[in-house]
């Protein structure tokens, strides 16, 4: 037993622990969970759980099924609303074969791998993610729509509203399972909210992000209402982004940070933007992967849609926001395409694949969007080489098919996984006669 491991046995059986949570995520961002007796915590460190990889989305062919889970010590938490009789507490895992590699579908591996890349150029990869959802009273639709609990918007106060009790709690227990929250506010839409993370290395905020949403949908449950990270709940209101700050580090220094530099941005900076405006097509599937994510990034309301970048400018997919000297060398770039519902694992691998494409090709930054980009006629935007994102998730996917770079960051397995999946998503939709047709069909033709 490593030392982290000793804490852990420690601990459990100081607190009491009665049940252990052991949590993986599959391909498309679910969390998993299987529950182990305490006295099974000390056997699955050393040979790890074995599970029927089959049964997961994404996982493995039938007939090479069995995989292991190997609990990380660092990441042991005790559940803050499982309350204090029979306390539970949860580890994040690590899917191996049986024979020891790590399992080619663990979307936690493709970022550690992903990561490694990144410290092979001597960078560490740190992200803060701005969490928007949306609280409905219920989960029932009326007059085709979900009822929001409120009738608030951005950074409203609302007296006695459920939002705030709602965002005290969520707080209070994301800290009180070791996740830093930075801010949080009512979003624009009614009964939208947004929660920050503090910056953190990107697997811890990944892990976190997964937490996150169990703690807002427990949260929700407790209160009564519903929680939902769905990208477009509500036509004709705001969708639900999860606008990422991310920076490149090389030991103590931010990489992105150059004193007197124009935003006092690096050239490594530079050119990890223009790595993900190269790529932002090829990634889309993935940092936006349902149907009804192409309802947010089309649907306006300060989403973005086309591949531009800016200063402080909010119609562009990439953001440099405004530096902040007492904050230090604060330097970082706010990508503002995807979206609350994407697996953080893979999401994250991408944007830095692509950061760090443009790093190791040099890739030159174009001019910068200065003006609205949505204002702008069609014709305006060609002229200025203003491409727009994927309009859909079938073409988003037929970007994908034709990117190497997606290809190589995710391994074969994933990258084939997630395609068939989402073809499939895609297949099912387009059969489906909408009440939108029918509104507009149904009496007219
Ligand atoms: N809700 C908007 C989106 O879908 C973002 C609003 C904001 O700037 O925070 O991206
Ligand atoms: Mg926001
Ligand atoms: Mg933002």
């Amino acid at each position: 037993m490593d030392k982290q491991q000793d804490f852990v046995l420690r601990t459990i059986e100081e607190r009491g622990i009665k049940f252990v949570r052991l949590w993986f995520t599959d391909v498309v961002g679910t969390l998993k969970s299987v529950a182990i007796a305490p006295a099974e915590v000390e056997g699955a460190f050393v040979e790890g759980l074995g599970f029927d990889g089959s049964a997961i989305e994404g996982f493995t062919r039938s007939y090479e099924s069995d995989l292991l889970s190997l609990p990380d010590p660092g990441t042991f938490q005790v559940l803050p609303w499982r309350g204090e009789i029979d306390p539970t507490a949860r580890m994040f895992c690590d899917l191996t074969t049986p024979d020891g590699q790590p399992a080619a579908a663990d979307p936690r591996h493709v970022l550690k791998r992903t990561l490694e890349k990144a410290k092979d150029l001597g960078f560490t990869f740190y992200t803060h993610p701005e969490v928007e959802f949306y609280l409905m009273k219920s989960t029932t639709i009326v007059d085709g729509s979900p009822v929001p609990v409120d009738d608030a918007g951005y950074f409203d106060n609302v007296p006695g509203g459920t939002a705030h009790d709602f965002r005290r709690r969520a707080v209070t227990m994301l800290e009180d399972i070791g996740i830093s929250v930075e801010y949080s506010h009512h979003e624009g839409g009614p009964g939208q909210n947004e929660i920050d993370l503090r910056y953190a290395d990107a697997l811890t905020t990944a892990d976190n992000i997964m937490t996150f949403r169990t703690v807002v949908k427990e949260v929700a449950i407790e209160q009564g209402v519903h929680a939902t990270f769905m990208p477009k709940p509500m036509s004709g209101q705001p969708g639900s982004g999860m606008h990422t700050h991310m920076s490149l580090f090389e030991g103590d220094t931010n990489a992105f940070y150059e004193a007197g530099a124009q935003y006092q941005l690096s050239k490594v900076g530079r050119q990890f933007i223009a790595g993900l405006l190269t790529h932002a097509q090829e990634i889309t599937a993935v940092t936006n992967q349902f149907v009804n994510s192409y309802k947010r990034i089309w649907g306006g309301d300060e989403a973005p849609s086309f591949v531009t970048w800016g200063h402080n400018n909010r119609s562009a997919l990439i953001r440099v926001p405004m530096y902040k000297p007492h904050k230090g060398q604060s330097s970082r770039v706010e990508y503002r395409g995807i979206d609350s519902a994407c697996n953080p694992y893979l999401a994250f691998s991408l944007m830095l694949a692509a950061g760090l494409k443009g790093i190791e090709e040099g890739y030159e930054l174009p001019p910068e969007a200065e003006n609205n980009v949505w204002s702008l006629s069609d014709a305006e935007r060609r002229a200025l080489g203003y491409e727009p994102l994927p309009s859909n998730l079938d073409h988003a996917v037929q970007y994908m098919e034709q990117s190497e770079l997606v290809a190589e960051t995710l391994g074969s397995q994933v990258y084939d996984y997630f395609m068939l999946n989402k073809r499939q998503e895609w297949y099912d939709y387009r059969a489906q006669v909408t009440p939108y047709e029918l509104r507009t069909n149904l009496t007219a033709l």
